[in-house]
């Protein structure tokens, strides 16, 4: 079991699906978990459900807010050693139907929101000159998907904050990744038709949609020492589905 007791995480978009899943497997790894979501209550609520120590109201576009509440846990924990850049958003439309406040939302939440979490963190864990962050990216991301223009792009960028990151921080002992999950079942799926989910089934290797647990797996494990030669990599985690 990978041992993480000691180390201070932080899981935004924490109150449901992966970011839940993660927050979990992280804390029964041993870390001290903080997580963080739009709703306050449910972000405690989550909390309490994960075994995480606090769960905080954080909205990942307001870069103010993230940058106050990251340095806020690294203040009251004594540093900050994990940070998974979890809360994102997807909506499909076909190119003819993109509305101007899609392309806002998802790139302000996805791309933006990802980007103030990954530069308050490395700002965080800087002083130490130790951290390890991952970042959420996708499958479409990677290949392109049909009625997810804006969704895949925003997930393209997002892997390549993960990439271009690492560079920069990996002479500050900041180790910066991304997992590309395929499909897993959460809310953000559950609209889904159920022929487009068993198409997805049918072209995936392992036979069955990824649960939220076998993303949160993958993350601690990049999060972990025992991938501590690891940086600036996109780790698909997606039964092997070719898209
Ligand atoms: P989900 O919808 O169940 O959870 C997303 C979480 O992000 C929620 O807690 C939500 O409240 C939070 N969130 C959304 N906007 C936010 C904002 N502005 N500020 C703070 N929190 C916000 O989705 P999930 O399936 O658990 O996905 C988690 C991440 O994994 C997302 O980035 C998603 O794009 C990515 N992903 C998911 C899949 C999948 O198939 N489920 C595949 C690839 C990538």
């Amino acid at each position: 079991m990978t041992d993480l007791s000691g180390r201070v995480a932080l899981v935004t978009g924490g109150t449901r699906g992966i970011g839940l899943a993660t927050a979990k497997a992280l804390a029964e790894a041993g870390a001290t978990v903080v997580l963080t979501g739009r709703d306050e209550s449910r972000a405690k609520e989550a909390a309490a459900a994960a075994g995480a120590s606090a769960g905080l109201a954080l909205d990942v576009t307001d870069a103010k807010a993230v940058s106050t509440l990251v340095r806020g846990v690294a203040k009251e924990h004594g540093k900050l050693d994990i940070v998974v850049a979890n809360a994102g958003i997807m909506e499909d439309a076909l190119l003819g139907m993109i509305k101007e406040d899609l392309v806002d939302t998802t790139l302000s939440t996805n791309v933006a929101g990802t980007l103030h979490t990954v530069q308050a963190a490395a700002r965080a864990m800087m002083r130490k000159k130790t951290g390890a962050i991952v970042v959420l990216a996708s499958i479409v991301g990677e290949y392109g998907s049909a009625g997810q223009t804006v969704y895949a792009a925003s997930k393209a960028a997002v892997a390549n904050i993960a990439r271009s990151a690492a560079k920069e921080l990996g002479r500050s002992g900041i180790r910066v990744n991304a997992v590309a999950p395929g499909v897993i079942d959460t809310d953000l799926t559950a609209g889904l038709a159920e022929d487009a989910k068993a198409d997805n089934i049918a072209r995936t290797p392992l036979g069955r949609l990824g649960a939220a647990e076998d993303v949160a797996k993958a993350i601690r494990f990049l999060v972990s020492d025992e991938a501590s030669f690891v940086t600036g990599q996109v780790l698909g985690v997606d039964g092997g589905l070719v898209l």
